[in-house]
Parts: C-alpha cells; structure tokens; sequence
C-alpha cells in the first residue's frame, strides 16, 4: 500500500509541476534488498556470525540484523527482494590488486600486439570482466594495458553499461625504453613506443603525469626486468634509483598510489626506498627487502598463479619467444617461496593474480595456492578483502560488510575458513547490490 500511494503521489506531483520538473524534485522509491545468511563474515579478521540479514538499499548496506528479517518487520521499508543464502557462507566481495583484463596472454598476444586498436582491447575486456566477476570479483585494480582501452572499460561499468567489477585502473605501465613495459622485438617502427615509456627522472614524471592527465587511478611502473617481456635482458633493477623517487613522488604528489612490479632484490629494495605502496611479485625479496616492508608499511601482492602460468607456458613450444622462456622456468617456482617468506615474517599480503596471464575467472586459484604457501585460510580471506581494500585506498567503500558500505556480496556452498577451494565457484555474487545473473 505504502507503494502504491507514493508511486500515485508521484504521478499527481509530476502533472501538476510538468515537465520543468526535474528529477532532484522527486524523491525516487528506494530498492531494498534483504539477503537472508545462514553463515556471515562480515570481516575476515573476526568471527562469523550465524542466521543474519543485510538490509541493502540501492548498492549499499543499511543495517545488518540477527535472524532473519522479513520487510513486514520494517518501518521504512514496503518491499523488498529476499535473497535466500539460508545455507551458504556469506562474505564480501573479493577484491583482485593485480589484473591485466583488457588481454589475455597466448601464442597469438604479438600478432594482436600490431593488428588490434585499443578499442578492440576494450571490448575483449568486456567477457573478461564478467568472468572476473562471475568468480567472486567485485574490485580489481588493472596495472597496465592499453590506455583508453581499459579506462573504457572501467567507464562502461561504472555507467551500467556493462556488467563487471569496479575497476581502479592504471594507464599506461611506466617502464624505460627497451624495458619491461615496452612492445620489443619487433622491427624498428612497427610499434611506437607508448607515452609510458621514459628515460630519466624527468621524463618520468612527464609519463606520470600524463596517464593521470588521462584517468589513470593509480600508477604502475616496472623496477625490474619481467619474465614476459620478449627481451633477455634478465630479471634485475631497470630504472634507477632517482627514476624511481621520480615516479613514485609525482604520483603521490597528484593523489595516486604506487604499484612497482619487481622481481630481482635490488630492484625491490630500490622500489621500496622509493616509497611505493605495493610490490608486485617480489620474487626474490632479500631480509633488506623484508626490514624495508616493514618499516614503509608497503604491500606484497605476490602474483603466484602467474609464476606458476608463466613456468607452464615455457614448457609448452611456440607460446613464449625464447627470450621469455629461460626467464620463466626460473621465476615462476620462486614466487610461492617468496610469498612463504614474507607472510611468516609479518609483512602486510594482498591479493593478487596477474590474470591476464592466466586466463580471467580462475583467479580463485590464487587462494588455494596462497594456502599452500603456508598461508592460513583466514589470512588469505583478509589478503583478498580488508587488506586488498586498503592497499587500494578504498577501505571506507569496499572489504568489510557494514552499514553505509557498499553491497559488494559473495557467497559460497562451503566454508572457505575451512576449505578455500570453496570459493573456486562462488554460489552467488552481488557487486554495487546488484546480483549477478550468469
Ligand atoms: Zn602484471
């Protein structure tokens, strides 16, 4: 009834006003959703709770109540869709700090280098996002890709356009000149090098502060050598020291944090004197790198389903050029080890695949084999919410299930505290209080 009224209200206000009327004139109903959850983890660092009801109102959490409520019980509200999770495990939705959705890696990745236009990319990003979601995703922070292709992407989403999770986007990977980030091996001319692409402090911070100019969210830059860049040109420190406190103090100075892909030491050490706010990979993080961790607070996003891809691939003749095999066979083993060494040292982990490499929608993987480098179920559940959150900068928005959050909601048959696998297919998944519809 209470409905009815108002929708008659609205109708009789809007002949009378006419069309001059605007929308800000009129209250639009609001849509309440209420998710009934036999078992809740409204945070990964505390207990779960069970028989609990959220209470969303358009995308975000107004309430969380024990039992379970129906809208008869509400004053405020007159309908609602019930979302019956009665037998499921019920918790935020996971948030992936290392993506690359707009491409996926194959045998095919250098001829679409020099065939495909960046709205091209965009659109091959648009499954892959749904497969990202679809696995229980609803945030990921793209460090890298085709510029405008993926802020596209992430614009398209954010309008309703396209379903997929929020994404924070870099735009261009800052990388010197014949380094990681840059196209190599092809013949001179073929592919300009991108305007991430600089050489010395200077022209660092021109490339800085022009992905910003464009719409980059966040910046990502390349310390060390990588494994897939088709160049022998091993695994160690590329950009200097001062190109690095270039890089990194530009980005902070405009409101952007700071992903430094790096696997060598040196390179890592550099980085984290530098001040980024995340290392990605670290694959061979030394006690320096671990005092260095800790003393600046950065993150480890350790990207192990793509050290254990990458060493798959070497070993499968024709996908990876030959500069990238022998680089591959030695990183991928090492990234677990390294992962194993930071979590029991007491550094701060967040989630994070590198798919992109491996293809869009395992990126559940990456949990499972967080475990298996000793990592518990309950620290790997943070990594991929509070402590991803953070390292985002959107901890007031996104990590924790709570009034005033936005209701970005997974949940799974099993229990992940005890059998992470569970999460591998996410039962249900709500991003922004839409539910997904596969
Ligand atoms: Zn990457």
């Amino acid at each position: 009834m209470k409905f009815l009224s108002g929708f008659i209200g609205l109708l009789l206000c809007a002949m009378i006003t006419g069309p001059a009327a605007t929308a800000a004139d009129h209250k639009e109903q609001p849509h309440w959703t209420i998710i009934h959850a036999g078992t809740l983890m409204t945070d990964a660092r505390e207990e779960v709770r069970r028989e609990q009801s959220i209470l969303i109102k358009n995308d975000r959490i107004e309430e969380i109540r024990p039992g379970y409520v129906m809208p008869e019980e509400l004053d405020q509200v007159s309908e609602a869709d019930i979302i019956d999770l009665r037998d499921q495990f019920v918790m935020p939705g996971m948030i992936d700090s290392h993506t690359h959705v707009t491409m996926e890696i194959s045998k095919n990745s250098r001829l679409e280098a020099v065939t495909l236009t960046e709205a091209d990319y965009a659109i091959m990003g648009v499954p892959f996002a749904r497969r990202i979601l679809a696995a229980g995703f609803t945030t990921i922070r793209n460090v890298g890709g085709p510029r405008d292709g993926i802020f596209a992407l992430r614009d398209g989403i954010n309008k309703g356009l396209i379903q997929g999770p929020r994404i924070l986007a870099a735009g261009y990977t800052i990388s010197p000149l014949g380094g990681h980030g840059d196209t190599n091996g092809f013949r001179h001319g073929v592919i300009e090098p991108d305007s991430g692409i600089c050489n010395g402090a200077d022209d660092c911070r021109r490339a800085v502060r022009e992905q910003i100019k464009f719409g980059a969210d966040v910046i990502k830059y390349v310390a060390t050598g990588g494994v897939l860049s088709n160049i022998a040109a091993g695994t160690g420190q590329q950009f200097t020291d001062a190109e690095q406190r270039a890089i990194v103090e530009t980005a902070h100075s405009m409101g952007r944090k700071v992903a430094a892909h790096a696997h060598g030491a040196d390179g890592i050490n550099a980085a984290l004197k530098a001040g980024v706010d995340s290392i990605e990979h670290g694959t061979y993080l030394d006690k320096e790198s671990i005092k260095l961790f800790k003393k600046t607070g950065a993150y480890h996003v350790p990207t192990v389903l793509a050290g254990i891809t990458a060493a798959e691939m070497a070993e499968i003749p024709g996908t990876l050029p030959p500069a990238s095999v022998d680089k591959a066979r030695k990183v991928g083993p090492q990234i677990m080890e390294a992962l194993s060494r930071s979590y029991k040292s007491g550094v701060k982990i967040a989630f994070g695949t590198d798919s992109g490499v491996s293809k869009h929608g395992i990126n559940g993987r990456e949990l499972e084999l967080m475990v298996e480098a000793g990592m518990p179920e309950r620290a790997v559940l943070e990594a991929a919410t509070v402590n991803a959150a953070d390292l985002l900068g959107l901890a007031d928005e996104i990590g924790t299930l709570e009034k005033g959050k936005v209701a970005d909601i997974i949940a799974a048959r099993g229990n992940p505290l005890e059998d992470i696998s569970t999460l591998r297919t996410p039962s249900f998944v709500m991003a922004r209080g839409k539910a997904f519809v596969r």
